[in-house]
């Protein structure tokens, strides 16, 4: 329940995607009466994606409640660090197994979860917040319908584009990397070759100017058996034309990602022959097998201050991370999840809210450099690590990236 020196707490939640519903369920069960406005006419369709994330997480959550303790997904314990050589032109060479511990499952099975523990009538679709606005000690909401709704705090949950964010710091923007992560996924049962190589670990393939990381996550029912799996890739590739590449069929410009069923066959034809030139031949195959590929342009945004006044920032409204890491869906969750512990730790709103938004602007803007680290040391400034051998990767790797993956300490889950 929320402080005892807290009045009753009337709460918008912009976005109704992991972050959104999170904060949903979190205040909600605070004792807070929350409303959601999610702009999609429709809850948000299964966007076929695996995601990685800290298996402490995934733990955390489930005893937090938030998710099913039957969620399917598997476990990776090692990034498999290949590079193509002339010896091995098919599986290529296995430079390093980086351990990890790495929980892989459908982006939309996470979603599912979340959604159905939002209570009923909290979430409201078809609801695009068009502005947003600190008055006094309360904030208003103005939707695209013409209404103005008044609330003692607003978490934005609106994603990398975020109309709380643009809000509050119109002078901030997201930094384009210069290159794109495109991706695909692959039914088992399409697979041109035996599943070996994927079987375990994360498979990632190095090449001058960035990587590729494939791995299987749970078919889209959730099925877990052989030959029932989904095979889920993505390769980064430079990209400093991006405005080329974000072209729809329709000739349409899209801005930061181009979805699943939009890109020209010209393209999709031409990105696969870039990955026949830079992977080992059984990844390249699978590459080559897939269909309705998709691109997601990669940014990164540090932020001053996660609230002003009664406006609130979370997930990748708040500091948005290149995707390296796999820490963006947690980081989100976490946000929601500390805001709740701010709120019901004794405090007065004021206090809770300078505490909390202080706290979760290091978080961030840490991920964010970490993810920057990473991006250097995988994309940007790649070795070659078909003459390496394990000692040499693990000082490469740990010279460059001095962030260590403390940011997702089991105990941030857990407060
Ligand atoms: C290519 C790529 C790969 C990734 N891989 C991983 C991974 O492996 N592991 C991982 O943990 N994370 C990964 N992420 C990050 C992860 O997807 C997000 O960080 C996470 O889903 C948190 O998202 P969110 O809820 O904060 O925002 P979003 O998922 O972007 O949701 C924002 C929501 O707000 C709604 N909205 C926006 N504006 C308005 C408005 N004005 N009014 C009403 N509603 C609005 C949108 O419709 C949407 O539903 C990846 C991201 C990308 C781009």
């Amino acid at each position: 329940m929320l402080a005892k020196n807290l009045p009753p707490l009337r709460v918008a939640v912009i976005g109704g995607s992991i972050t959104g519903c999170t904060a949903a369920i979190e205040l909600t069960r605070a004792g807070c009466e929350v409303v959601l406005f999610e702009r999609s006419g429709e809850e948000l369709k299964d966007r076929g994606a695996g995601i990685g994330v800290p298996s402490s997480g995934i733990e955390a959550y489930i005893t937090r409640g938030l998710i099913a303790p039957d969620v399917p997904f598997f476990n990776a314990d090692s990034f498999k660090r290949i590079w193509r050589t002339e010896a091995q032109p098919v599986s290529g060479y296995l430079a390093w197994a980086q351990p990890t511990n790495m929980a892989l499952l459908n982006w939309g099975a996470l979603y599912r979860n979340l959604r159905e523990r939002v209570p009923a009538g909290v979430y409201r679709t078809d609801q695009q917040v068009v502005a947003l606005r600190n008055v006094d000690d309360h904030a208003e909401v103005t939707l695209a319908n013409g209404a103005v709704q008044t609330f003692d705090l607003v978490v934005c949950a609106d994603g990398y584009a975020s109309l709380g964010r643009r809000t509050l710091f119109p002078a901030v923007e997201a930094t384009y990397a210069g290159y794109v992560l495109w991706r695909g996924s692959l039914p088992e049962s399409a697979l041109p070759a035996a599943p070996g190589p994927l079987e375990s670990g994360i498979s990632a393939l190095g090449y001058p100017g960035g990587h590729g990381i494939f791995y299987f996550v749970p078919g889209v029912d959730g099925a877990t058996a052989a030959g029932q799996r989904l095979v889920n890739w993505g390769m980064y590739l430079p990209a400093p034309d991006l405005a080329e590449l974000m072209v729809d069929r329709a000739g349409r410009l899209h801005v930061g990602s181009l979805p699943p069923g939009a890109m020209p066959m010209a393209t999709e034809a031409r990105l696969k022959a870039e990955a026949r030139a830079r992977l080992p031949g059984y990844y390249a195959d699978v590459v080559q097998a897939s269909h309705d590929t998709y691109v997601y342009a990669i940014y990164d945004c540090e932020v001053p201050a996660y609230r002003v006044g009664r406006l609130c920032l979370a997930g990748d409204a708040g500091a948005f991370a290149r995707p390296h890491s796999g820490a963006g869906a947690i980081k989100g969750m976490n946000d929601a999840i500390a805001l709740r512990t701010a709120l019901t730790g004794g405090e007065d709103l004021e206090t809770a809210l300078t505490a909390w938004s202080l706290s979760q602007t290091a978080i961030g803007n840490r991920l964010v450099q970490f993810g920057n680290q990473l991006g250097q040391a995988l994309v940007r400034d790649i070795p070659d690590w078909s003459g390496m051998n394990v000692q040499q990767m693990a000082q490469w790797f740990n010279a460059l990236v001095t962030i260590n993956t403390e940011v997702f300490d089991r105990s941030q889950h857990a407060r």
